[in-house]
């Protein structure tokens, strides 16, 4: 049998996690943002636990057949839109929506003799400055993509920078810029990503578009997720498999950076960086030694941690350890780690072996 390290995926959440972000946003249809292996928790699995969806959304045409493949058959959306002629021909025969945010993307749509069957997704820069037209040229580039457009109504949509802080004014700002650049202009309208939705009724329109919190992770913190019931949909786990006594004063893993304060019980677990643990997680970071409540000692190696056992006198080589989920938050987990529950989800790596329940 191979190594005990796993990633649990539990599919129910996902469907709770929809019906919780359609109870938020009940006016709204829901494109479901599953890129990047559906957030790490596998694409194939996570198209069938979708089926409820009103669109998928996904970064590159790869994944969009992955979706095509595993069953779906409902809308389908490029969040990037086609960079080259092949991607372009690829949304095409993958009937799918696409974005276009810029004017390279205009020229494609004007060589190509097909009319694209999904709706163009017309993507206004409202501040972020990443993707989208700005907003004095969004009238003309609407009229051009009337042109080019097929039996769809052309979309109207932004991106939030700073949603996950409902203090923070710059969203305000946003929605302001945006009703202002599409004023007079037909067509439906999205806006929300998971921080929209919980932090901005009024960005909810006509699509939202849910990523990190069908997963069950709110990008506002651990209380906000449990304040809407969000289920997490992953848990990472693997086994203990060593425990050595080390004296008052040695020290433990690379960098012999952990000194024992006394004598210690240290455990190893089975999972490191290689796993895609984050190898950012400092001595500290809690950990779940079966169920019960430890903190990693030294720095996390390629394939295993360390853990200090103190008070878990009972802890045995073979028992589990969760890295995160099932009773151990993951956001309390990134906020050790200095990185943000996204990275760790998308981060774990095909060395895990991940079963859905
Ligand atoms: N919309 C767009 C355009 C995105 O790029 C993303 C993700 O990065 C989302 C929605 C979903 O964001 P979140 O996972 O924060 O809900």
């Amino acid at each position: 049998m191979s190594r005990n390290t796993v990633a649990r995926i539990d599919l129910r959440a996902i469907r709770h996690n929809l019906a919780c972000v359609r109870q938020l946003a009940p006016d709204s249809r829901v494109a479901c943002v599953v890129k990047a292996d559906g957030y790490g928790h596998g694409l194939s699995r996570i198209c069938s636990a979708l089926k409820k969806a009103d669109l998928l959304a996904v970064a590159t045409t790869g994944e969009g057949f992955v979706c095509r493949e595993h069953g779906w058959q409902g809308r389908l959306l490029l969040l990037e839109g086609p960079n080259n002629r092949s991607e372009l021909e690829d949304i095409i025969e993958l009937r799918a929506d696409m974005v276009v945010h810029h004017r390279t993307q205009l020229d494609l749509l004007r060589q190509q003799s097909a009319t694209p069957p999904g709706a163009l997704w017309l993507k206004i820069d409202t501040g972020m400055h990443r993707l989208g037209f700005p907003v004095d040229d969004v009238a003309a580039v609407h009229g051009e993509l009337e042109q080019l457009r097929g039996p769809q109504p052309t979309v109207l949509m932004s991106h939030f920078a700073c949603a996950d802080n409902r203090e923070n004014p710059m969203t305000a700002g946003q929605i302001e810029r945006f009703d202002a650049a599409i004023r007079g202009l037909d067509g439906p309208v999205s806006l929300a990503n998971s921080a929209g939705i919980l932090n901005f009724p009024d960005s909810h329109r006509d699509w939202v578009r849910p990523g990190i919190m069908l997963y069950g992770i709110s990008p506002c913190g651990r209380e906000r997720s449990t304040e809407i019931g969000l289920r997490p949909a992953m848990s990472l786990q693997c086994d203990l498999i060593a425990i050595n006594s080390v004296r008052q004063g040695e020290t433990v893993g690379y960098g012999a950076e952990f000194v024992c304060p006394q004598d210690m019980r240290i455990g190893v677990a089975a999972i490191g960086y290689g796993d895609g643990y984050p190898r950012g997680a400092r001595s500290g970071t809690p950990v779940l030694v079966n169920g019960r409540r430890a903190r990693l000692a030294g720095r996390v190696s390629m394939d295993m941690i360390t853990i200090d056992l103190s008070g878990l006198e009972d802890a045995r080589v073979g028992d589990r350890v969760t890295l995160w989920g099932e009773g151990l938050p993951i956001e309390e987990v990134a906020v050790w780690a200095q990185a943000i529950p996204y990275e760790l989800i998308c981060g774990v790596t095909a060395r895990v072996r991940s079963v859905a329940d």
